[in-house]
């Protein structure tokens, strides 16, 4: 037997009205902000994400599906979704419409990961970005959109940890003092904090093993190494979040996982966090944009991982409005009245009327049964006495009830009842 591959699985149809339900609330909150969606393929050349988020993070180097084509292209599996939306951002020349331009996506994003609950190969995405704007109140705007999400999701109970990692001016600075720091605890630190301190020291903050984490507190603070502009920037950021009420805490600690960000960042968690436990994150991404071959351009955004939210729909047992069944379930009794009911449910369905017709030649009370374990709300039933009177039997599933209407008024009698 195959299964799904390993960090992968299928989204039943039962789970639909969940992954429904959160897209449906992203598409109206996109709306209200002024995001429109924006679609790009599932692959990119592979140096778009190669040139973006920069050697030293675990994405690039081992996490990312890399493959060549048969033309002998490189190409790799969406990893995330920013860079994309730069890219198409850059060939769409959408540099030259009013700034900041607003874009949404929802989509898979595919990461080499080790799987785990709330950590998988393949997770969807939803992120927002808007582009073209280097104005602290983006910032704002885009924190405070990102927790008007989880709140319109019924998700309120969140921490807001926010940093800022300054800009090419001054974080060079703070890096020396970091290197310095973690340099003078070098026998205690992780692999991957060895190989962080020579390749990507910012992410030393961020390494989640107990003892590095411990190195970590003691290390000097980036907010006290920013510039003046970004010191401005970061001040800027708070008053607006401020001004609209969106409760945050100050992580000097917080850096994102992805090396593009200047500025601003910011990550979003449940309150009792713990594991997998980030719901998600953004910040300011200034020079990513150039990175990909584009003038300087400012931009700021965030994403978010669906798996993860569904999780915490779960955890809390929401209330979630169940997928519309179909209205009615059309069983027959034989050969003629079955050519009947094909009519019957080809019209309504004509008239937009939801219909399931029973089919594999079961007995009336199999039917039924399969009308019961679909939970439909009435049954049409063509036996040879109504097929004589022109007539179908309309029974309530719930109550029992049955009465006889005839063919031709059936569009109209199933439309005035709307179940
Ligand atoms: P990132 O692009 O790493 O900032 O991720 C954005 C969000 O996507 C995270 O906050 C998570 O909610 C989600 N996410 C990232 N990686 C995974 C993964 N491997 N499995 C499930 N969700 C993920």
């Amino acid at each position: 037997m195959y299964k799904a591959p390993r960090g992968t699985f299928d989204i039943l149809p039962q789970e639909h009205a969940c992954w429904k339900y959160v897209e449906e609330k992203a598409a109206f909150l996109c709306r209200l902000y002024g995001y429109q969606p924006l679609s790009t393929p599932i692959f990119e050349d592979a140096q778009v994400f190669a040139k973006t988020v920069a050697g030293g993070t675990d994405i690039i180097d081992k996490e990312m599906y890399i493959f060549k084509d048969k033309s002998g292209q490189e190409l790799a599996l969406r990893a995330e979704g920013t860079a994309p939306v730069c890219r198409a951002y850059l060939e769409h020349g959408l540099f030259n419409l009013p700034q900041p331009v607003k874009l949404y996506y929802i989509g898979p994003a595919f990461r080499y990961e080790r799987p785990q609950s709330g950590r998988y190969r393949q997770h969807h995405q939803f992120g927002f970005e808007a582009l073209g704007e280097a104005d602290p109140a983006l910032d704002a705007e885009v924190i405070e959109m990102a927790q008007q999400f989880f709140y319109s999701l019924g998700l309120p109970q969140l921490t807001i940890h926010l940093n800022s990692i300054g800009c090419k001016l001054c974080r060079p600075r703070y890096l020396v003092v970091l290197k310095q720091h973690y340099s003078s605890y070098m026998d205690q630190l992780c692999p991957d904090c060895k190989a962080r301190l020579v390749k990507n020291p910012l992410r030393l903050l961020d390494c989640k093993k107990v003892s590095c984490q411990e190195i970590a507190k003691t290390a000097p603070k980036i907010p006290d190494y920013l510039c003046h502009e970004c010191q401005i920037h970061f001040q800027s950021v708070q008053e607006y979040l401020g001004a609209v009420s969106i409760p945050f805490q100050l992580n000097p600690r917080l850096v994102r996982g992805l090396d593009y960000y200047t500025r601003t960042v910011f990550e979003i968690e449940p309150r009792e966090a713990g594991g997998q436990s980030t719901l998600g994150g953004g910040g300011r991404y200034d020079h990513l944009i150039e990175e990909l071959g584009g003038r300087p351009t400012p931009a700021v955004g965030f994403a978010t991982g669906l798996e993860r939210i569904i999780l915490n729909l779960k955890n809390q047992r929401l209330d979630i409005p169940p997928l519309p069944k179909p209205d009615v379930f059309i069983a027959y009794l034989e050969q003629e009245a079955k050519i009947e009911a094909m009519k019957i449910a080809s019209e309504l369905r004509r008239e937009g009327i939801p219909v399931i017709m029973a089919t594999g030649d079961k007995s009336l009370k199999g039917q039924m049964r399969q009308a019961n374990s679909l939970d439909i709300a009435y049954a049409l039933i063509l036996g040879e006495q109504e097929l004589l009177q022109r007539t179908a039997m309309l029974r309530d599933m719930r109550s029992g009830e049955q009465k006889s209407i005839p063919l031709t008024e059936i569009a109209g009698f199933l439309k005035q009842f709307k179940m």
